[in-house]
């Protein structure tokens, strides 16, 4: 039995009940005017192509050098993996699991589970756990935290800095980049047409 599509306004609370809201049009509040719903133009595919995007440049990022130190004559390099376990080795273990937490496990589960959501759907197919995993991406998505890294990292680098000389590395770049993509990924993705799959479909 289909469910009407109930939505409530997020400035006076009034519950509506929304019909089809054709692209590029919006509903608003009977009560008080404030937009309650607008679809968003071609989601699925644009953020599944935004999905992809950012799991190359994840892979990118936990692959390659992320900072050379250059003292006198020896170049050190370090990946994000080799700098979490140099963490574990100098007796900071939680802060390790943390790092390895925030910035490898989390946004890992986050582009796969989006990937699980998103392929099925691109081709009119219905993921079986959409519900189950939709909800944990919206759970995980405090818990990514790359922002964080990176101006820890900088803070860091800056302190550095006239100790050694410090490059840059590829996997930077890549982290840097990866964390607009996810940011247009929070963009596109309609979540509203999502929960609409997940009500047509019980
Ligand atoms: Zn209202």
């Amino acid at each position: 039995m289909k469910t009407a599509h109930l939505i409530a306004c997020h400035e006076c609370d009034l519950i509506h009940q929304l019909g089809a809201v054709p692209p590029g049009g919006s509903a608003r509040c009977v009560r008080c005017g404030a937009a309650l719903y607008r679809p968003k133009r071609d989601s699925i595919n644009r953020t599944l192509a935004l999905t992809l995007a950012g799991l190359i440049l994840y892979i990118i990022a936990n692959t390659f050098p992320f900072l050379a130190f250059k003292i006198g004559s020896q170049i050190r390099e370090t990946t994000l993996t080799t700098g979490i376990f140099q963490l574990y080795q100098q007796g900071m273990g939680p802060i390790a699991t943390l790092v390895l937490l925030t910035v490898v496990v989390v946004p890992a589960v986050h582009l796969v589970s989006m990937l699980y959501i998103l392929v099925p759907l691109q081709s009119n197919r219905m993921p079986r756990y959409l519900a189950r995993v939709f909800r944990m991406i919206i759970l995980l998505k405090p818990w990514g935290m790359l922002e964080v890294f990176l101006l820890g990292i900088l803070v860091s680098v800056v302190k550095l800095a006239k100790m050694a000389t410090i490059v840059p590395g590829i996997s930077l770049f890549a982290f840097l980049i990866l964390i607009f993509v996810q940011a247009a990924m929070t963009v596109t993705l309609d979540s509203h047409l999502i929960w609409q799959h997940i009500d047509d479909h019980r």
